[in-house]
């Protein structure tokens, strides 16, 4: 076996740990005789995998019985369109926060339902920073503001959240879900596509208040009505089972971590070892962001030429660093560090980054 350090932005790396528990019990799911791929969604195992993952998942934010965790399929770009379908109503205004490209869905899925406003937009400075909480100015009559927590292509980050006071918070949390503790009092509900940080492709976590989501548009499509999936426990349809499997064995790896606040400290200093050699190098290593909105998880940055970005890309993955090329939409490189990224992959990073500023500069 030759693993590799995959900073792909996701799908991206699973704990390995994870990966050999799945590899020890595919053909014989605890003890039931088949594996999970086979199995019955309304089988007793599978019952409690998902009842664990959501404990699991709950016990790492701190949340109480106020809170659901559903697991859903049609991955975060369907969440774009569930938030406004569910909440925005007639009179209320959807509130967002332009930040990206997938900020810039969001809001394109909702004008589709009902009146938005755009708060904050970064879009003329190429996205490169999260806006500070006094530029946020909200209307009385929001429905909700949306914020994008990480934005995964353009490599910027929230260090702390808007306080909407009664104005729900909602966050697109899909990479750096579970990278870090979550001041969850603030928000209503928070939704991820798992791939980036805590499973496979195909799975969506939505983590929001029982209250919130209670009693919401009665006309909505089934399949796109929280509240049915609530009061089903994700077991409306055939949820995505080998996903909610994986998340729940790494919201266990998690655990086994020491939690949120360990695995925040390790993804600060995971990203240190390559903003170090970005700061080092300023004039060879061009970071696209502002320092004050830069990622934990996904570091982006240029070089003085297309064609040392193609030599660096190449050079990287010949000696097991893969992944690297950035977003087509930005150009440029970048490594997604996700909680999975062990610090050996990041100290081979920057010393590879040295020595080819070394090399080129
Ligand atoms: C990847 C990503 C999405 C889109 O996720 P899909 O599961 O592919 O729909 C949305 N928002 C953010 C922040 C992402 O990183």
């Amino acid at each position: 076996m030759n693993r590799i350090f995959n900073f792909s932005a996701g799908p991206a790396m699973l704990p390995l740990e994870v990966l050999e528990e799945v590899q020890r019990e595919l053909l014989d799911c605890q003890n039931s005789g088949m594996s999970i791929l086979e199995m019955s969604h309304r089988a007793p195992v599978y019952d409690r995998i998902n009842a664990e993952a959501e404990a699991d998942i709950k016990e790492l934010l701190g949340l109480n019985d106020d809170w659901c965790v559903l697991f859903l399929g049609g991955g975060a770009s369907l969440q774009f369109s569930m938030v406004p379908m569910n909440f925005l109503t007639a009179g209320k205004v959807g509130a967002y926060v332009d930040t990206s490209s997938f900020s810039a869905k969001a809001v394109k899925e909702a004008q589709k339902v009902g009146v938005t406003k755009v708060l904050f937009s970064s879009k003329e400075e190429k996205y490169n920073r999260v806006p500070k909480l006094s530029e946020l100015k909200l209307p009385a009559n929001a429905a909700y503001l949306h914020i994008t927590g990480n934005n995964t292509i353009e490599g910027t980050e929230y260090v702390e959240y808007p306080d909407t006071g009664k104005i729900p918070l909602i966050a697109d949390l899909s990479s750096d879900i579970l990278s870090k503790p979550i001041p969850t009092e603030k928000f209503s509900l928070i939704y991820a596509g798992a791939q980036k940080n805590i499973g496979p492709g195909g799975v969506v976590v939505v983590i929001a208040r029982k209250k919130f989501i209670r009693g919401r548009n009665k006309n909505l499509p089934t399949m796109l009505n929280y509240e049915v999936h609530m009061d089903n426990n994700s077991l409306y349809n055939t949820p995505p089972v080998f996903g909610v499997y994986i998340v729940g064995l790494v919201a266990k790896w998690l655990k086994k971590q020491g939690g949120l606040t360990v695995i925040q400290e390790r993804n600060i200093s995971k990203a240190k070892l390559v903003y170090d050699i970005i700061d080092a190098h300023s004039d060879f290593y061009r970071g696209f962001v502002e320092k004050t909105s830069r990622s934990y998880m996904n570091v982006t940055f240029g070089l003085p030429t297309v064609e040392l970005e193609k030599q660096f890309v190449l050079q990287a993955d010949a000696i097991g660093l893969n992944g690297l090329k950035g977003h087509r939409s930005v150009g440029g490189l970048r490594a997604s560090i996700y909680n999975a990224m062990p610090r050996a992959g990041c100290e081979k990073l920057a010393g590879f980054m040295e020595k080819f500023y070394l090399a080129n500069r």
